[in-house]
């Protein structure tokens, strides 16, 4: 059996694991950090299950799909609980938006804030859908490693308007200025800015309406824990505390990998989940290196990164949202700071994600869980994250408490942050960026870091750095990519699950809810 080797453990990583042993590899996962997730991972401090990262789970049959691949019943390892609304939006001004996934109800929404852009939202919409039935539809989880690939999808980029950005597009159908932010906002999900990011991203807010928004039972970290259980059911062996630094390229082929305490592993395949630049970069000496130079690996721009600030209250908030979304006063100007003057604004806007108010099980009885989060530059910027963290923190917990949650610095019980030294450091990513490389248009597609290496042998990359980017959706889509892409050693291999379903009725996590 060939030996496959793969490179971290994000949801990039396992879903490539899966399918790797699907396609009759014998399977090795090497993960630097102690637990495994990356992006995804857990953090457990007094009683308190804080979700690193990931907490919005969309398209679920991406999941489900790789639990049936391996012959198991995705209900035996993890539940998905529906969220609603999806996001509930609080403008500077005080009034608030929530985003819903039914038709009915997101109209009415809007007829409550702005009634003459419900005509607007409805095309808004119609255009949404079209995006996404040529860019997620036809393209998430196709190769894009040719000049070819690339031109093929031209025609349709050019008809629904992808040279615009999101908030272009949002803006020629939806007048009010709150309005245009509570749909413009979702790239920044996948690390891009909503005034500069094509178009085509606006696929995420039909991918949201047709599948839903769901949890976790128990946090992601659960299912994580499902994948490594599927995983050692299955034969996967997984090491962590594994840093690779070197990757043993012989005659233009990879042999195996070496890690930081120079274990030796062996292989015929390298599945890279780590950053692409690091991988070529610092683990592959330039003798083997045409494309990937040392300068063209230089002319990267990398996403925006995030200061997270985990914390618990011994005082309950009924009254939130799981997903709230706080705009500060200004966006446009503020997105500007963060992705090109790459200056820490004296304002925010942040997320702050409440799951005890889905799932009480994550924090003492009677304590809430939650982590805020503000959108920050990457390491381009110059900022000391070590004097700025406490600093930081502070302000934006008096700003919650003043808007959002009273009284929090008399109930605050733990707390803790990260930084953009953080992603640079501990999940080993360029610039410390929070997803990547940038998703601009320049960077997307072909022009995205390609699955399989154009100069090595047996080298692939999956995760947020490659086609179709950063998400759990899209990383998820990565591997199913890769899947296509690695030669097939099991000859009862067939490649189910690779389209989309047409509508979410078909996939059994609604059954299990309904
Ligand atoms: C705070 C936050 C919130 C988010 N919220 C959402 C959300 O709600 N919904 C959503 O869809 N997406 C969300 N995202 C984005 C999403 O989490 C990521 O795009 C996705 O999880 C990335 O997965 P990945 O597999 O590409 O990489 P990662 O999760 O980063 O995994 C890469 C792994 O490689 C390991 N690694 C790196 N270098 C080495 C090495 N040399 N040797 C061994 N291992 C190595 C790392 O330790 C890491 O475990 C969020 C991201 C963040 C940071």
């Amino acid at each position: 059996m060939n030996k496959a080797i793969v490179i971290g453990s994000g949801f990039a990583g396992l879903a490539s694991a899966v399918r790797l042993i699907n396609k009759g590899y014998d399977v090795t996962i090497l993960e630097a950090q102690e637990n495994l997730g990356g992006r995804a991972s857990v953090f457990k401090e007094g009683g308190y299950i804080f979700d690193a990262g990931p907490t919005v789970i969309t398209a679920p049959y991406l999941i489900n799909e790789l639990f049936e691949l391996l012959g198991e019943d995705p209900k035996n390892y993890y539940e998905l609980i529906p969220i609603d609304p999806f996001y509930r939006i609080i403008f500077h001004d005080g009034s608030k938006f929530d985003y819903v996934g039914e038709e009915s109800r997101i109209l009415e929404n809007i007829r409550a804030l702005s009634p003459s852009d419900v005509d607007g939202y409805r095309r808004l919409a119609k255009h949404a859908q079209d995006i996404f039935d040529v860019g997620y539809t036809k393209l998430a989880d196709e190769p894009f490693d040719t000049v070819s690939s690339m031109l093929r999808a031209v025609p349709d980029m050019i008809r629904l308007q992808n040279y615009r950005s999101v908030y272009g597009l949002v803006s020629k159908y939806i007048k009010d200025e709150r309005l245009r932010m509570a749909f413009s906002f979702e790239p920044l999900l996948v690390g891009g800015n909503p005034t500069t990011i094509t178009s085509i991203y606006l696929l995420i807010h039909w991918l949201e309406r047709k599948w839903g928004v769901f949890f976790v039972k128990g946090g992601t970290g659960a299912l994580v824990e499902s994948f490594k259980k599927l995983l050692i059911l299955k034969g996967a062996k997984i090491y962590t505390k594994a840093s690779v630094n070197k990757i043993d390229v012989q005659s233009g082929k990879v042999k195996g990998v070496i890690t930081t305490d120079e274990r030796y592993f062996p292989c015929d395949v390298v599945v890279s989940n780590a950053d692409p630049v690091r991988v070529y970069r610092d683990m592959i000496d330039s003798q083997h290196r045409t494309k990937h130079s040392d300068f063209r690996l230089s002319l990267k721009k990398h996403s925006m990164s995030l200061f997270v600030a985990y914390f618990g209250t011994k005082k309950l908030y009924p009254e939130l949202a799981h997903h709230t979304i706080l705009m500060g006063p200004r966006y446009k100007g503020l997105l500007n700071d963060i992705f090109s003057k790459k200056h820490l604004a004296d304002d925010f806007s942040l997320y702050l994600h409440a799951p005890t108010r889905t799932d009480s099980s994550l924090a003492p009885q009677g304590h809430e869980c939650f982590y805020v989060l503000s959108p920050v530059p990457n390491k381009d910027g110059k900022i000391n994250w070590r004097e700025e963290e406490k600093r930081y923190k502070e302000k934006i917990y008096k700003w919650l408490e003043k808007r959002q949650l009273p009284g929090l610095m008399d109930h605050l019980t733990v707390d803790f942050s990260i930084t953009p030294d953080y992603f640079e450091n501990n999940l080993q990513s360029e610039k410390g960026a929070a997803f990547g490389i940038e998703p601009s248009l320049v960077q997307s597609a072909y022009f995205r870091f390609h699955n399989k290496s154009e100069d090595i042998q047996g080298l692939y990359f999956v995760g947020a750095n490659t086609h179709p980017g950063a998400g759990v959706p899209g990383v998820l889509n990565s591997a199913k990519v890769l899947e296509k892409m690695v030669p097939d050693l099991n000859p009862k291999f067939t490649m189910r699950g690779t389209r989309a379903p047409k509508d979410f009725s078909h996939t059994r996590i609604e059954n299990r809810f309904e």
